[in-house]
């Protein structure tokens, strides 16, 4: 069953929920808003990255492209000196540590001049000296040196002799140890990683440093364009390394040749993210601490009003009495002052109606007197005082003398009429103390207190002649009514009925009786027959 107590544990569960639910939903909220920043920063961040690491790679290779044409335009080279060559690339390679070995390559496609001493190689038909031929400088892909099975690139450039004639190549042969050694500069912090894939999705580049040079993996291409797409747009994906999910970016680099992937594991990235929500959820149970009290005693003063109220109406229903509303706090909430107010209007308007029924149940609705259940309750209770107080009381029964003349001859509602005008001037003759009644009918009586048989006469003679000369009008004329009262005063043993009310009106109707018998429009005293004995 509901009760206040549960209702009000209910309105703090609430609050409380209204409190936590915004801290988590923010939290999580925030921490999903920040994992995608943090992601698309992290990124951006490697984007930059790799088109750093892009240029650096082509400016590299452009280098080292100047750097054949440089050494093919020495005159030594044109003079096809081979001693002077041998010289001049001995002098070279000392200061460019990258290269692996510089040759010249006659017209005929014979290697004349290597730093390493293997001459007489016929080149003819390789790629880089078929470009020379047609006057063109050449970077190749990266191959596997037949000498030392170590993945390197070869460069050309041709020659002209002192004629102008075609004469041969210069072309050095770079370590990719060295390109490794460049991205290896660049590579992201902090467990990142950064790889270069060649043609025919060969891996460039050591991965890690843990790849063993000797010779060249071929990635899966599918896996190859899963990664391309995810790193394109910053989604996490698994890397190729450990299979772990990294952030990556990715760029072409040598007019398209060789691609570029730089990663980041998402787990050194998100860490951010997670302190970043640590600290927003911490913010927020702060403001919930601060925010928690004044939650609590905003449920308070709605509580405690609504509990008076509560109790006050248990205690209106239990007892069926009113009582003064309890009084509202101030600073309560408005729409609980209204509540208050509405609910002690209503009690009181309650109140109202069952004084208005109480009195209506007592009351004689056409002369507004006392009826005869009032007469009979109060009746008997100031008897009972005037016993106490061993005071005298008499009783008077009023009645209208050929009242049924009246309504048959004027009609009912002129009946009603002098009912009303008669019940008035009884009023008007009682005192305060008195108690008039209508008995019933065309009957009155008059229950009054510390009056003896003698006053009580008075006063019955009193409403006699006030009754006579006091007409009622009909239709202009005056109609004047006469009433018989018949008189006792009460005794202290009963001898009519039981109780003192029903034997002092049994002796006033005794007396009335005579009055009617003796002609009407008079007063008799109830006279005990002497066998009575009183
Ligand atoms: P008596 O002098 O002997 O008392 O004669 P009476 O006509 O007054 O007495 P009776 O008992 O014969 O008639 C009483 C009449 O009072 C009869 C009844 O219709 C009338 N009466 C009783 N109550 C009412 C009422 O509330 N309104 C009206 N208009 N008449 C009433
Ligand atoms: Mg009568
Ligand atoms: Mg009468």
């Amino acid at each position: 069953m509901f009760t206040f107590s549960t209702f009000s544990a209910r309105l703090r569960a609430f609050m409380l929920l209204l409190g936590l639910l915004p801290i988590a939903l923010g939290t999580i909220g925030f921490a999903f808003y920040s994992r995608d920043h943090i992601i698309s920063d992290a990124h951006q961040e490697l984007v930059h990255t790799a088109a750093f690491q892009k240029r650096l790679i082509d400016d590299w290779l452009t280098g080292q492209a100047n750097n054949m044409q440089f050494l093919a335009l020495d005159g030594m080279v044109r003079q096809r000196s081979r001693d002077g060559m041998h010289n001049l690339f001995m002098s070279f390679m000392a200061t460019h540590p990258e290269l692996d070995i510089i040759l010249y390559v006659n017209p005929e496609g014979r290697v004349e001049v290597a730093t390493s001493g293997e001459l007489g190689v016929d080149v003819a038909d390789r790629e880089y000296f078929l470009a020379a031929r047609q006057g063109k400088g050449f970077i190749s892909d990266v191959l596997i040196s037949r000498d030392t099975n170590m993945p390197i690139v070869i460069i050309s450039s041709p020659l002209k002799d002192m004629q102008g004639n075609f004469g041969g190549a210069v072309c050095s042969i770079l370590r990719m140890d060295a390109v490794n050694s460049l991205l290896a500069g660049l590579r992201p912090e902090k467990g990142g990683e950064s790889y270069l894939i060649g043609k025919n999705n060969v891996l460039l580049s050591h991965l890690n440093g843990t790849r063993s040079a000797d010779d060249l993996d071929v990635l899966d291409g599918e896996m190859l364009e899963r990664i391309y797409s995810a790193a394109s747009r910053g989604v996490p994906y698994k890397s190729i390394n450990d299979g772990l999910s990294v952030v990556g970016a990715t760029t072409l680099a040598k007019d398209g040749k060789w691609r570029i992937v730089v990663e980041r594991p998402l787990d050194s990235v998100l860490a951010a993210a997670a302190g970043q929500s640590r600290l927003f959820g911490l913010a927020c149970f702060g403001a919930l601490l601060i925010v928690a009290p004044v939650g609590w005693l905003l449920a308070r003063s709605m509580i405690k009003p609504l509990r008076d109220l509560a109790g006050y109406a248990h205690e209106v229903g239990k007892s069926g009495e009113t009582r003064a509303c309890p009084p509202v706090a101030e600073g309560s909430p408005k729409e609980v002052l209204e509540l208050q107010r509405a609910f002690c209007t209503m009690v009181d308007q309650l109140e109202e109606n069952a004084e208005t029924l109480r009195q209506m149940a007592v009351t004689d609705p056409l002369t507004g007197l006392a009826n005869r259940r009032r007469l009979e309750e109060e009746g008997i209770r100031l008897i009972d005082a005037c016993l106490r107080a061993d005071a005298s009381c008499s009783a008077l029964l009023v009645d209208i003398d050929h009242f049924k003349r009246v309504n048959d001859t004027y009609g009912h509602a002129v009946g009603d009429d002098a009912l009303i005008l008669i019940a008035e001037t009884i009023g008007a003759c009682c005192r305060i103390s008195d108690l008039p009644a209508r008995y019933g009918g065309e009957e009155f009586v008059i229950i009054a207190s510390n009056t003896d048989a003698r006053n009580a006469m008075v006063l019955a003679e009193r409403i006699r002649k006030r009754v006579e000369s006091t007409p009622l009008e009909v239709d202009g004329m005056a109609l004047t009514l006469t009433v018989s009262v018949g008189v006792s005063e009460y005794t202290r043993t009963p001898s009519y009925g039981l109780s003192h009310l029903d034997d002092v009106l049994g002796k006033a109707d005794s007396a009335l009786y005579a009055a009617k018998e003796g002609g009407r429009n008079r007063v008799c005293l109830f006279e005990p027959a002497p066998q009575d004995g009183s």
